[in-house]
């Protein structure tokens, strides 16, 4: 009890926590302080890509931890430069800048977005993003972000953020005719929002009238990326090419990372001095988040979709479900009963779900044992 009395007596309330202390952890599983076992299909919001301390993520992380913790971007360090290796050749992306989360990521491409128009001589460049996304609560980051909930109180928020609706291809379309777009952000399912995909219909015409334009698309996979949506990122089940994509979350395996990869027509955009970061690369969570993205092959990805049919098939027209949406291990149930009531029962019976909007989520381990998610989906269908 003293963990969680003393955090709330020495953290700053923005968390709103469920009572649980997990201290320790195996694939899947969770322990709290009694040794009560849960079933996490929440992985730390999509960040333990393989669950808790994975064997081989661990030895990863400890093999580089005994050789170099840090040097400054002022040196090399081989992690970081084979991540970014790996990435590339993975994506098609020409460069990576290296930052330590999602809101990061997103700045880094923000940044990008604002210096690709001003070398074109355009001034006051403005983003578009989607209404209800989510990317970040820096304070660029949070004007992105297209929900006000968020902006409260925050406010003067940067300028040169505009949003319209998903699935709206006339807004994107008389925007488009302006002179100072510079870029579209999106997720290709969005997370925070209330896990909605994007139309392929959507997104495949913003990405033609968006080339013809020469605005940059971005993707922002910080949630969708790494595997999570059954491809290595959302954007590939599109079958677009974007400009920009940025991801975190599940990339460092549940060490902080961040990533903004750049391909052909931005790659050169950000010169020496342009930006920066401290921790951004760090060999330890690079080293984390290569024996991730070594492992996300074909064979892992088919049992990602494997294991999502099985979600959608379980719990589509079970008593209590309204709607199933999502892709691959992301996935949100709407349902008749309050999802923060559903959530907390879950929790009592040993399985740990988390919220999104008014939607109960489920973001398990991307190598969750099917016993133990067929185990957990029949723990949920009982609390609706
Ligand atoms: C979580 C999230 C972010 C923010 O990432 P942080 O690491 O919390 O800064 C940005 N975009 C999306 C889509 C996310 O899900």
């Amino acid at each position: 009890m003293s963990i969680i009395n003393d955090d709330s007596k020495y953290i700053a309330n923005t968390y709103a926590r469920f009572p649980l202390a997990i201290v320790k952890g195996k694939g899947a599983l969770a322990y709290d302080e009694a040794g009560k076992e849960y079933i996490d299909l929440g992985s730390g919001i999509a960040v333990n890509a393989f669950g808790y301390s994975d064997d081989e993520w661990v030895k990863a992380v400890t093999g580089q931890l005994s050789k170099v913790q840090h040097t400054s971007n002022l040196y090399y360090t081989e992690p970081c430069t084979r991540l970014a290796k790996m990435l590339c050749e993975k994506t098609g992306a020409k460069k990576v800048f290296f930052g330590n989360s999602g809101a990061e990521a997103n700045e880094c491409a923000i940044k990008v977005a604002r210096k690709y128009a001003e070398d074109k001589g355009i001034e006051g460049a403005k983003i578009i993003t989607l209404n209800n996304s989510f990317h970040g609560r820096t304070l660029a980051t949070l004007a992105a972000t297209g929900q006000d909930v968020f902006h409260k109180s925050f406010l003067p928020l940067p300028d040169g953020f505009l949003h319209i609706d998903a699935g709206d291809i006339d807004a994107f379309k008389a925007l488009a005719e302006k002179e100072n777009v510079a870029a579209i952000m999106m997720e290709m399912v969005q997370g925070e929002g209330g896990v909605m995909p994007l139309t392929e219909e959507f997104v495949k015409e913003v990405c033609r009238i968006a080339k013809e334009k020469d605005i940059l698309v971005m993707v922002d996979e910080v949630q969708t990326g790494n595997g999570r949506c059954g491809s290595l990122y959302a954007y590939m089940n599109y079958g677009i090419t974007p400009d920009v994509v940025t991801t975190a979350k599940g990339l460092g395996g549940g060490l902080p990372i961040g990533c903004c990869m750049m391909f052909e027509k931005t790659e050169n955009v950000l010169k020496s001095g342009d930006h920066g970061s401290t921790f951004g690369g760090n060999p330890i969570a690079a080293a984390g988040a290569v024996s991730i993205i070594e492992r996300i092959d074909d064979k892992l990805l088919s049992e990602v979709k494997e294991k999502s049919e099985m979600i959608f098939s379980s719990l589509t027209g079970a008593k209590g479900v309204k709607s199933v949406s999502g892709q691959g291990l992301m996935i949100g149930i709407e349902t008749e009963k309050d999802a923060g009531e559903v959530i907390k029962e879950c929790m009592g019976k040993g399985v740990l779900v988390i919220k999104a909007k008014n939607k109960v989520r489920l973001l398990p381990p991307l190598n969750i044992k099917k016993e133990e998610l067929k185990k957990a989906l029949d723990i949920i269908k009982s609390c609706l």
